[in-house]
């Protein structure tokens, strides 16, 4: 009988991707795919191990999931990092494999199984929304004093950009209305290449041979946003005007101390550039509280950042102290109830600031694709203003027609909320 897997993906849209693809490598292998746990043999558990709240996440799912008495195989950042304290705290795992074989999951599968599989499946991606991610490159060659991903992924090695247009058509014909791109730093994409190819060619190419409603870049390195990338958003209809730039801190020593390339006056620069170009330009962030030695002052220089230079959307963490990082042996570590305290500070003022800048789009009218029907004449809707799975705000629309998940429409917006936005038709 042919068996039938189930992947359960934790952690950013990154390990989705490598989730989609290990699911695509199943699809020639002979198993059967399913979305109900309960009615799996196999279930796959994609963990994330950047910090230790992600760790204990996965750790609580395989906790669960070894419940069900199932095949479960556990892949990911985590086994990349701990193999082997999961495979301690965990004996009952039938399988750990990490990414240097992720190519013959399914044949290590069938090896465990000894047992030949039918060959029947269908080629479900896990995304079977609106959206899907086009992972343009791997690794990363950035040091970042408090981050394992360039020990876990390796160096940075962007995808060839012919093999990165082919699969976007290939998206594009199974009738996806967003691509979003995706890799630990999307702006150094192509340096690694020798046709010397680069965000901005990859961009300009992706508009040029594809259909796609929108295109949404994530995971912006400050010093690396051009001028020339600027133009290319403000000048196309599709690449929307979403700068996702995970700042850190603006505090320029622990900028140096993190082992960014930025400075506060460099952000401030490019903030005031982007804002010239696009007025109505998106940004979304991310801020780490509680650095090693980060003082008060310090970290009170976030928080008048924040007020004067303002962000659409906002994440904060609690600095999370890694083995083998440089920050995770420095000195004046600060307390978890400072880290805490102060992250909660910081999202409390933003719930204030996204408020005032959420009531800016008030009036605006945008391109939006309809996501989801909740009731007869309700809607959650998705423009420029918000990246997919709900990182950010939702918008919320209320309408009498009856509109087709997937269509594309224009709305205007008519209120705003902290983080949500109301609108109708336009
Ligand atoms: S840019 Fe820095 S934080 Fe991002 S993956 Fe690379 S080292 Fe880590």
């Amino acid at each position: 009988m042919t068996k039938k897997v189930s992947i359960i993906s934790l952690g950013c849209s990154k390990a989705l991707v490598d989730s989609e693809q290990i699911l695509a490598l199943f699809k020639d292998s002979g198993f059967e795919l399913t979305n109900e746990d309960q009615d799996a043999d196999i279930i796959i558990i994609n963990t994330c191990g950047f910090i230790e709240l992600a760790r204990k996440e996965a750790r609580d799912t395989i906790t669960q999931y070894l419940k069900l008495n199932k095949v479960t195989i556990v892949v990911g950042c985590y086994v990349e990092k701990n193999d082997e304290e999961l495979k301690r705290l965990f004996p009952k795992v039938s399988l750990f494999i990490k990414f240097s074989d992720y190519d013959k999951i399914p044949m290590i599968l069938q090896d465990y199984l000894k047992e030949p599989q039918a060959l029947s499946l269908d080629n479900r991606l896990i995304n079977q929304g609106t959206f899907a991610y086009l992972r343009i490159a791997d690794g990363c060659n950035k040091r970042c004093a408090y981050c394992t991903i360039p020990d876990i992924r390796g160096k940075y090695t962007s995808v060839p950009i012919n093999d990165l247009i082919r699969q976007a058509k290939m998206i594009g014909d199974q009738g996806y209305q967003e691509l979003v791109l995706i890799a630990q730093d999307s702006t150094s994409y192509g340096l690694d290449l020798k046709d010397n190819g680069n965000l901005v060619t990859l961009l300009t190419k992706l508009e040029q041979e594809t259909n796609f409603t929108f295109i949404r870049i994530l995971y912006l390195y400050p010093t690396l946003v051009s001028q020339e990338l600027i133009d290319v958003i403000k000048n196309s209809s599709v690449i929307v005007p979403y700068f996702d730039l995970p700042l850190q801190h603006v505090n320029n020593r622990i900028l140096k101390l993190m082992r960014r390339y930025e400075t506060k006056e460099l952000i401030i620069s490019l903030y005031e550039k982007i804002k010239i170009a696009i007025p109505k330009a998106v940004f979304r962030t991310t801020f780490i509280t509680g650095f090693p030695s980060e003082t008060a002052e310090e970290f009170n220089e976030i928080l008048e950042f924040i007020k004067k230079y303002r962000f659409t959307h906002l994440g904060a963490f609690a600095y999370s102290k890694e083995a083998n990082t440089p920050a995770g042996i420095m000195p004046k570590q600060v307390t978890s109830a400072v880290k805490n305290k102060r992250r909660k500070e910081l999202l409390e003022l933003q719930y204030g600031l996204s408020y005032l800048v959420n009531q800016e789009f008030v009036g605006e009218v945008m391109t939006a694709i309809v996501e989801e029907r909740i009731d007869q004449t309700t809607y959650l809707v998705r423009s420029y203003f918000n990246a997919p799975e709900d990182i950010d705000g939702r918008i919320i629309l209320k309408s009498n027609d009856s509109l087709a998940v997937g269509s594309v429409i224009k709305i205007k917006i008519t209120k705003a909320h902290p983080y949500d936005l109301e609108a109708v038709k336009a």
